[in-house]
């Protein structure tokens, strides 16, 4: 099973990407995640894509794409996985397509986490993980790269079929209840599900 869950930043992705890794038995992949490792330990990647992080930027395609692409060469990942923060922009939509193609696999779903422009921006600046980019100006940042090039990734699954809408506001378990039913009904439309 692959799926991919998308939203605006402060959305829930990486929570809700939590509970799916267990509640389904499939590997968490956070983009995010992975340059916050490397920037923590000053890797080569981390070095180069620090300030853009911190400035609320999107780390390049190509970058994002071949550690994407190299990542999900691990065993982990064999069973299933649940992409978080991934893809950001249609250009890597279209790679990861092409990815998916070579590997003679398909997505799954394509979760979107729907959440109130307002709401997200308190969200954030309240939540504690002291991240260096959840400051005010990084995050007006952010949404409006989210607005500009990650958005219109929702047209290009929506092409495909893929697209399951998700309500985003309410209690962690009560939107997860939501995500669970929209997964079990595609299971059982004998939609996307499973297909190898
Ligand atoms: P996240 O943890 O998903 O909110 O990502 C935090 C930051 O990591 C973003 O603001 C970007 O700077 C960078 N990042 C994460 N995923 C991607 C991606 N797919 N493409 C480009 N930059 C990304």
């Amino acid at each position: 099973m692959r799926i991919i869950i998308f939203g605006p930043p402060g959305a829930g992705k990486g929570t809700q990407a939590k509970l799916i890794e267990a509640h389904y038995n499939i590997a968490h992949l956070s983009t995010g995640e992975i340059f916050r490792t490397a920037i923590k330990k000053q890797t080569e990647l981390g070095k180069k894509i620090e300030s853009i992080m911190e400035n609320g930027e999107l780390v390049p395609d190509e970058t994002t794409v071949a550690l994407v692409k190299e990542e999900l060469q691990q065993v982990k990942y064999e069973p299933g996985y649940i992409l978080d923060g991934f893809p950001r922009t249609v250009p890597q939509a279209e790679a990861f397509d092409n990815y998916l193609q070579e590997q003679e696999v398909k997505l799954d779903s394509f979760l979107v986490l729907e959440v109130p422009e307002e709401e997200l921006v308190e969200r954030i600046l309240s939540r504690s993980e002291g991240r260096s980019d959840d400051n005010e100006e990084s995050v007006r940042k952010r949404l409006q790269v989210y607005h500009e090039e990650t958005q219109p990734v929702i047209d290009h699954y929506e092409e495909q079929g893929l697209v399951q809408r998700v309500e985003g506001r309410g209690g962690i378990n009560e939107i997860f209840t939501r995500i669970k039913l929209k997964l079990d009904q595609a299971k059982f439309k004998g939609g996307p599900f499973f297909k190898v």
